[in-house]
């Protein structure tokens, strides 16, 4: 199988597998009992969460573990409403924002929340002045993402963060797509990071909080987490997720120099007559969110059943909902059926991605003229 759907999930890197390997099958203790083999494994997640914290290079803020970035999400919407005590009721985010991020707003909207969905242009990108004209002093939070999932176009947080600022709003990013891929700019208070989007496990994410910004605990219990997040940790995971944060910190350059040439050898083997969705300069490479009028997506998935490359948002894939990210950004249900995405990066060789796009291209071609 020629595997391209790296927005969907990553292969495990074999480093993590192997850091994570004791404390699956030997090293069982609660981290947080306070016996030696419980301080041993509070230990290992002290220093997970420091490569965590590495990666993510934001200064003045920690990291809290969660079960998912869908949870930590969840908890910086709901907690900082909470937290706010209604002092200020509005929330301003993008209608290309992760489901995590838009069905949570549309439920706190449904408690009294003052929701704002700012569109995007065709490029998939939110116009800053769209943004200012919203900000006033009823708003608590901002939130948008960097790297969006589906067409992987990159908003400009810092400028976004910045007007938040001056508002005395507060920004959360969802940076699940970005951490390990491109650099997180200084300014947001809250950012939302996923292990398994960067060669860990599953079943873990994190919340990264600046000092001062940290929402009202959405999970009550142990007190585990500095009281802001309870249940126990799970060492391997967590072990896991810093095992992966290291890498992709320490392979940065290296990473990025493959899905460069990944990009361009897919660009120019592929790609005559498809046409990117979203912006061609605002994007990160190792997403190819590509459109050919006329071709029918599912059935291309289906008949190339050895490659493993997605419909829109795998998120939404199987849902039957057409993707709220390529109507956001002007296709209408029938164009976007004509639209795939190559997810590509550090495990994929140049010999699959020819091969893999030379054969998606043959198969579009032979749809378009059994139509002619
Ligand atoms: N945000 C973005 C941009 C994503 O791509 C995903 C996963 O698809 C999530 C949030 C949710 O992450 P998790 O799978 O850790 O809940």
């Amino acid at each position: 199988m020629i595997y391209l759907d790296y927005q969907a999930t990553t292969p495990v890197a074999p480093e993590v597998a192997q850091a994570m390997r004791p404390w699956a099958e030997e090293k069982f203790a609660n981290p947080h009992s306070p016996s030696r083999w419980g301080a041993e494994a509070a230990a290992a997640i002290e220093v997970a969460r420091n490569q965590v914290e590495k990666a993510i290079g934001l200064e003045g803020g920690s990291v809290a573990f969660t079960g998912s970035a869908t949870e930590a999400l969840n908890w910086a919407l709901k907690g900082t409403v909470e937290k706010s005590g209604g002092d200020r009721n509005r929330i301003i985010t993008v209608a290309t924002e992760h489901a995590a991020v838009l069905d949570t707003c549309e439920w706190l909207a449904g408690q009294g929340i003052d929701l704002t969905i700012l569109p995007v242009g065709k490029d998939g990108l939110l116009d800053p002045d769209d943004l200012s004209r919203e900000l006033d002093d009823r708003v608590l939070l901002v939130a948008v993402m960097l790297v969006n999932n589906e067409i992987g176009v990159i908003q400009p947080v810092a400028e976004i963060a910045r007007m938040a600022r001056q508002a005395r709003a507060l920004m959360l990013c969802d940076a699940v797509q970005a951490l390990g891929r491109v650099e997180i700019p200084e300014g947001p208070d809250l950012v939302a990071v996923s292990a398994h989007k960067i060669h860990g496990p599953k079943g873990i994410g994190a919340l990264w909080m600046r000092k001062g910004s940290e929402p009202a605990p959405l999970i009550h219990g142990g007190g585990q987490e500095r009281g802001l997040r309870s249940g126990t940790l799970s060492p391997a995971l967590c072990v896991g997720f810093g095992a992966a944060a290291q890498l992709a910190h320490q392979r940065r350059e290296q990473d990025h120099e493959h899905v460069e040439q990944l990009w361009v050898t897919a660009g120019s083997s592929l790609m005559t007559d498809w046409v990117i969705n979203g912006s061609v300069t605002q994007r990160y490479h190792g997403n190819l969110n590509v459109y050919w009028p006329g071709v029918d997506a599912a059935r291309l998935v289906a008949d190339l059943r050895d490659i493993a490359f997605s419909l829109g948002s795998a998120c939404a894939s199987g849902s039957g909902r057409p993707s709220h990210v390529l109507r956001a950004i002007g296709l209408s249900d029938r164009e976007a059926r004509s639209c795939i995405r190559l997810g590509f990066g550090r495990y994929t060789t140049v010999e699959e991605i020819i091969d893999a796009v030379n054969r998606i291209d043959a198969a579009a071609r032979a749809q378009q003229d059994i139509a002619a």
